[in-house]
């Protein structure tokens, strides 16, 4: 932490307490410091405040705020480095990912920034002569997000930006693993000009009790969550008793396709930045990689040798390209679905080992079957499972074959088939012959278990907006 050149970026940490929550590296697994472990009260008197404070907020004009929403974008620009630094050292991805996510971060408030301006409504033509119709559009009111530890900035800044634009004021639960970032983009907010009671970040290691505080509250008109499929499942539950809008953007188990016709080189190029961003731990990472007999020896052997130049090891060291797995449990993971592979006849091409800590070899399994439990779960980690197919139709039918819908790939040169496949991908976004496709001006999202919702794009601000139908009568 001493190489975060800008100290009020740390302010919201504290002194280690009997309840503070301590934050890890997890490269090291070195206590990087403390965050407060807010109580129930204490959450609640943010979600009054938010209340509050969102009427004055939706007074404003559109330009207002976004030009409120401008001065925060360039501040986070501004702390790129240091910013970059905090989530290297909390989540651990390579340094120069956690900078790109700096700037994708900040590029969802700048769209929103703009969008907020263009929040329009409709004159309707009327039946009635003595009538006019129109639709307004307001902020829902409250929003409050239960965000992940992968993106510790872009996971609130998608979410905070189109509430924020769109009149709403704003409660975040991060992660308890990455909070620290999400406290640093806060504290930026606030220089920028953001009521602190309109933006507030809170942290428990009692992810239940904000869960069930947030479902249930009579402050709050609406739910952002990205995380797992469980966790979501239970807060649309919850979420049902208030009848609260809810955006949910959970697991994937994206397919990635190698057809014959494909371009190979460039298909590893795509399969190693799809599968091991983030060592794998992002829910559009490719899950499974299936490819085409005729070209299956080629893209083994291409994907091996570029798998093997991956450099695993502490994010802020140059070069590294493969940081630590988040925690202990995620390695757990990793090696229990290897384990159950290998004694099903799949085969370690590449990796498998364990390297300590939280370290995991970035990994190739070939010989794997459909149904095998690693192809089947999300796996979140750095391994890269291949199965051998030869006829599209079987395929697009175990591409489908999963609750999930996010995100998919696949890698082809002929027109016909790229519109065959992509149109017969049941999922919410599909990369063809590209392996990392996010950006803030497409909508991000999923279908079937994946989620509800878009995030990104023009249809993001729905999300925090109502339409009001107002009747005009008597003229
Ligand atoms: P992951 O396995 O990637 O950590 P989770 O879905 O468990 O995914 O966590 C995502 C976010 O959801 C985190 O902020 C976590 O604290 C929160 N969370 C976990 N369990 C619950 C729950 N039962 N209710 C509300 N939030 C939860």
């Amino acid at each position: 932490m001493e190489q975060i050149t800008n100290r009020s970026l740390l302010s919201a940490m504290c002194e280690n307490t009997n309840t503070a929550i301590a934050v890890d590296n997890p490269a090291t697994g070195d206590v990087l410091g403390y965050v407060p472990n807010h109580s129930q009260q204490e959450i609640e008197n943010a979600v009054s405040k938010a209340s509050e404070a969102q009427k004055a907020w939706a007074k404003q004009t559109a330009k207002q705020r976004s030009e409120v929403l401008i001065r925060w974008f360039n501040l986070l620009m501004e702390n790129q480095e240091d910013l970059a630094r905090i989530m290297t050292l909390e989540q651990g991805k390579p340094l120069a990912e956690s900078r790109g996510e700096v700037v994708y971060g900040a590029s969802f408030i700048q769209w929103f920034a703009e969008e907020g301006k263009r929040t329009y409504g409709e004159t309707i033509p009327t039946p009635m002569a003595d009538r006019r119709i129109m639709t307004i559009r307001q902020p829902v009111g409250v929003a409050a997000a239960i965000t992940p530890w992968n993106f510790p900035i872009a996971m609130i800044t998608r979410k905070a930006a189109p509430a924020l634009a769109a009149g709403c004021s704003f409660i975040a639960k991060p992660a308890a693993q990455t909070p620290l970032s999400a406290y640093a983009v806060a504290e930026l907010a606030y220089q920028a000009g953001i009521p602190r009671d309109l933006l507030a970040i809170v942290t428990t290691t009692d992810a239940v009790m904000a869960g069930e505080l947030f479902c249930s509250s009579d402050q709050i008109q609406k739910i952002s969550f990205t995380g797992s499929t469980n966790v979501g499942r239970i807060l649309m539950k919850q979420s049902a008793e208030s009848v609260k809008r809810v955006s949910m953007e959970l697991g994937g188990n994206a397919p990635f396709i190698v057809f014959d016709d494909a371009d190979i080189d460039a298909a590893v190029k795509g399969a190693v930045a799809s599968k091991f961003r983030n060592a794998g731990q992002t829910c559009v990472c490719a899950n499974r990689f299936y490819v085409q007999d005729a070209v299956y020896d080629e893209f083994v052997e291409k994907f091996s040798e570029a798998v093997k130049a991956l450099n695993i090891g502490n994010g802020l060291e140059d070069g590294v390209t493969i940081g630590p797995l988040i925690d202990d449990n995620a390695k757990s993971k990793v090696q229990r679905l290897i384990t159950g592979a290998t004694e099903q006849g799949a085969k370690v091409a590449v990796g498998g080992k364990d390297q300590g800590g939280r370290f995991f070899e970035p990994t190739i399994l070939t010989d794997v079957t459909h149904d095998m439990a690693i192809v089947q779960e999300e796996i979140f980690g750095p391994i890269a499972p291949v199965i051998r197919f030869s006829d599209d139709n079987s395929l697009v039918q175990m591409a489908n074959d999963t609750i999930y819908g996010l995100a998919s790939y696949f890698y082809s040169k002929d027109i016909n088939r790229i519109f065959a496949i992509a149109e017969a991908l049941d999922y919410g976004m599909v990369g063809v012959n590209e392996g990392v496709i996010s950006t803030e001006v497409a909508p991000f999202g999923g279908v079937k278990q994946s989620g509800i919702g878009r995030e990104g794009a023009k249809q993001g601000i729905d999300e925090y907006l109502n339409t009001k139908y107002i009747c005009l009568g008597g003229l």
